[in-house]
């Protein structure tokens, strides 16, 4: 679902920060209207707080679906607007939006992607997931030579000496795969955690002990204290053991994964009205400050406002009429149903039963 950079900005009529659950259905609001949208997100999968937070608890307040996992109601979500075929650039975050002249918008990512939109929906959520960063004095400067946090399967770690840092799936997940047999196998891998307990799946567990069992990789129960370092490369990783001893790792390669936080980042510095680091909207639009540009969902306030994904959905609803009016400008914009308007039917490809 990703698209490359490119460096001419691509024209739409709106672009939409954002592939949380409110984000996805903006998009289904949007194309109820006949507006093309583009979705940005620096994460690498869509679906917001839902995947990266709680995949698979079950939610019980989406109207009409009694129980669906974070999980399911993302699949659904992007079911839903799989007929408008939107263009997502996801694993890139938006740096800038800056209104030209002609009044459009021209956004900015991080992967330098260029949009040039009509409308503009900020659906942010509390912010773009950033991983959570390793504070060891003198680190930050191997950052993208030997300290990487994530290991995309893209990148080659064979014959190297890895330490991964972490305890979720993701984390063993990655130190499995590096150390499994075959051309992208390290030359070692040794997992290191707090603790010797980890948030995964049972199977995952299952498949860490018979890889250390076997010797493929080591754990070490433990916590990072310094580095070590000789002409300008990263040698060891000092750890202080779960048992109170010091010791010292050595590694080609530190990987660190150990979850994402949320930063509000940029969208904080695109002058618009915020309060407790909220964008601050009307209630009839879901419009900021800035005539064409919407928040919608976890990211915006407004009195009596709610954090909760069925208010984003009405938020999107209104906010897609208020952006219509822009687009479209002079043009009656009618309120139609999904049950009985053609129109309908032909934008979502359903050909309903008569009755
Ligand atoms: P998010 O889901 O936060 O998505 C925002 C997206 O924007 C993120 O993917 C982020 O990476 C991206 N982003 C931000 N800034 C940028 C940028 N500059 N560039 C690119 N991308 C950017 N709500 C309910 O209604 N019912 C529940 O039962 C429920 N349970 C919950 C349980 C937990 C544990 C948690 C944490 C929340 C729960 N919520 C629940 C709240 C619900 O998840 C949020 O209200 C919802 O996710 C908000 O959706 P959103 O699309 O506004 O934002």
């Amino acid at each position: 679902m990703t698209t490359a950079a490119r460096n001419e900005p691509i024209a739409t009529d709106a672009v939409v920060i954002g592939a949380g659950p409110v984000g996805l259905f903006q998009v289904f609001e949007l194309g109820l209207l006949g507006l093309h949208a583009h979705v940005v997100d620096s994460l690498p999968v869509a679906g917001g707080q839902c995947i990266e937070l709680y995949p698979d608890k079950p939610i019980y307040d989406i109207p009409g679906t009694p129980a669906c996992t974070a999980r399911e109601l993302v699949a659904r979500l992007l079911t839903q607007i799989a007929p408008f075929n939107t263009p997502f650039h996801l694993g890139q975050q938006v740096n800038s939006v800056q209104q030209r002249a002609d009044g459009r918008f021209h956004i900015e990512t991080s992967a330098g992607l260029q949009l040039l939109a009509k409308t503009v929906f900020i659906a942010g959520g509390v912010g773009s997931f950033q991983p959570r960063r390793l504070k060891l004095d003198g680190l930050a400067p191997f950052e993208g030579r030997q300290l990487f946090y994530g290991a995309p399967e893209t990148a080659s770690f064979a014959g190297r000496h890895l330490v991964v840092i972490g305890d979720d799936e993701a984390a063993l997940t990655c130190a499995l795969r590096l150390a499994s047999p075959g051309p992208t196998q390290a030359a070692s891998v040794t997992l290191m955690h707090r603790r010797d307990e980890f948030r995964a799946t049972a199977r995952t567990i299952e498949q860490l002990r018979q890889a250390r069992a076997s010797n493929q990789m080591q754990f070490v129960a433990a916590q990072a204290t310094g580095i070590a370092q000789s002409n300008g490369r990263l040698t060891a990783l000092q750890v202080a053991t779960a048992d109170g001893s010091s010791r010292s790792l050595p590694l080609d390669t530190l990987l660190v994964l150990t979850g994402l936080s949320p930063k509000l980042g940029p969208i904080a510095d695109w002058g618009l009205a915020m309060e407790r680091k909220q964008l601050v909207v009307d209630t009839e639009k879901f419009e900021t400050g800035v005539k064409g540009i919407f928040a919608v969902g976890d990211v915006n306030t407004y009195p009596g406002k709610k954090k909760l994904i069925l208010c984003g959905f009405h938020e999107a609803a209104l906010a897609a009429f208020g952006a219509a009016a822009r687009v479209f400008p002079g043009q009656p914009i009618h309120l139609e149903y999904t049950t009985t308007s053609p129109r309908l039917h032909r934008a979502l490809g359903v050909t309903p039963e008569a009755g």
